[in-house]
């Protein structure tokens, strides 16, 4: 006996909440999805995603998916260079030729993070998102059953509900006593439209994909995405009310260019015009995790997937493909369990260890990041990466 009689309940519109729904979908069952955005364009869609082979690819085949990302997905966006503040280069990595469209996937080929979700929207049943249903807290009921209480009045009672709601998860608080905490990192987010066509000599030192440079505690990572912007996170190590003490007015780009270019003073020509040339959108964003190893003891009906389980901070690239393959897994067990919180058990104890795997190489790499002679590092790091890759 499976489970499709069980009522699911999937909390979030993510890339970990919508591949669950999807692999739900296809094997018959009806999972009710509920997200607090009033529409999918309401949804923070944010910059480019590289899905890894065995993450995000592998979720994207268990959700019957692989052929579509691999049609929209953008391979030279592979590309990676790794400079110090004087763009001394140490580590360049073009596009991998081998992975070009190949249909059997590979590689980390880059997706924009709005192209994946329309690509998962589409594939769920037409009406299958409840909109505007903002979760404020599932009360345990007898039997391992919860009763969700939305914001609206709505409520629902469940036999599992799966928290795939993020950083701030409404739900964790059931499972564990933990909570996000700021990483010591804080970033600012520019962005510069029409890339290519408007800075030609700027888009040809960063190439077609990454251009990370390290230096003195700062980071300049930028990332050309799909529709020829090039989005910039510069990085600082610093105390958590910085973003709010530094004295920038984000509502004036002019004034917090300047003071951004006085902060990198001393950084070469090159890099600089990543904010002279910045003329979109300006974003404060505070890097916030979960303990590294972060697990809690199973509950009957209620879980967490994404960053509900094992928030971390993007230095390893990982959260969006860890949400997807917690997605996969979690979908898998349920399908192939005839006992749900079996199947749930089972999920978590496989999750635990490899998202506490990649969480510590996650804070590994921010450490490194901020390091001294970090470009240095990096670039010895990525090049053992493939050369061990090629052996
Ligand atoms: C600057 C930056 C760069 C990043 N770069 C990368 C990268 O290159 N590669 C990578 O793999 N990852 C990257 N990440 C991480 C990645 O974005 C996340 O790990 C990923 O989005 C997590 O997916 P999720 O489905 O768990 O949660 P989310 O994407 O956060 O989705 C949660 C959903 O739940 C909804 N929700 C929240 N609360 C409620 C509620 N109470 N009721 C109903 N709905 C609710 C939200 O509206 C949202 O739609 C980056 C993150 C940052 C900050």
């Amino acid at each position: 006996m499976r489970n499709e009689h069980k009522r699911i309940a999937i909390i979030g519109a993510g890339p970990g909440g919508l591949t669950l729904a999807r692999i739900l979908q296809q094997a018959g069952y009806e999972p009710a999805i509920y997200e607090r955005a009033a529409s999918s364009a309401e949804l923070q869609q944010g910059g480019t995603l590289d899905l890894e082979e065995n993450t995000g690819q592998k979720a994207l085949r268990s959700a019957g998916l692989l052929e579509n990302f691999l049609a929209a997905c953008r391979f030279e966006g592979e590309a990676l260079k790794v400079t110090d503040k004087q763009a001394n280069v140490f580590y360049e990595e073009a596009a991998k030729q081998s992975t070009i469209k190949s249909a059997a996937g590979g590689g980390r080929p880059e997706i924009d993070r709005a192209k994946l979700s329309s690509l998962l929207f589409q594939s769920l049943r037409a009406n299958s998102i409840r909109w505007s249903h903002k979760l404020m807290q599932a009360v345990p009921l007898e039997h391992g059953r919860h009763e969700l209480q939305f914001e609206n009045g709505h409520t629902d009672q469940v036999d599992l509900v799966v928290a795939a709601d993020g950083a701030f998860s409404r739900i964790r608080p059931l499972l564990s006593g933990e909570n996000a905490a700021y990483s010591g990192v804080s970033m600012i987010e520019l962005n510069i439209i029409n890339a290519a066509a408007q800075f030609p000599e700027l888009a040809a030192f960063n190439g077609t994909g990454s251009m990370f440079a390290l230096d003195d505690q700062k980071t300049i990572m930028a990332q050309f995405n799909g529709d020829d912007r090039i989005r910039i996170y510069l990085g600082f190590s610093a105390e958590r009310e910085w973003l709010d003490n530094n004295g920038l007015d984000y509502t004036e780009p002019a004034s917090v260019k300047r003071k951004l270019l006085s902060l990198f003073e001393d950084w070469s020509e090159e890099l600089k015009n990543y904010i002279l040339h910045a003329n979109g959108p300006i974003t404060p964003r505070r890097i916030y995790m979960l303990p590294v190893g972060h697990r809690w003891e199973n509950k009957p009906g209620v879980t967490l997937i994404g960053d509900a389980a094992h928030l971390m901070s993007p230095f390893a690239g990982a959260g969006a493909n860890l949400a997807m393959l917690d997605a996969a897994e979690l979908g898998e067990m349920i399908i192939h369990h005839s006992d749900l919180n079996e199947a749930v058990q089972a999920y978590e104890l496989k999750m635990f260890e490899y998202a506490g795997e990649l969480a510590a190489e996650t804070q590994t790499n921010m450490a490194l990041f901020f390091s001294d002679q970090a470009a240095q590092k990096l670039g010895e790091k990525m090049k053992a990466i493939i050369g061990g890759q090629q052996i």
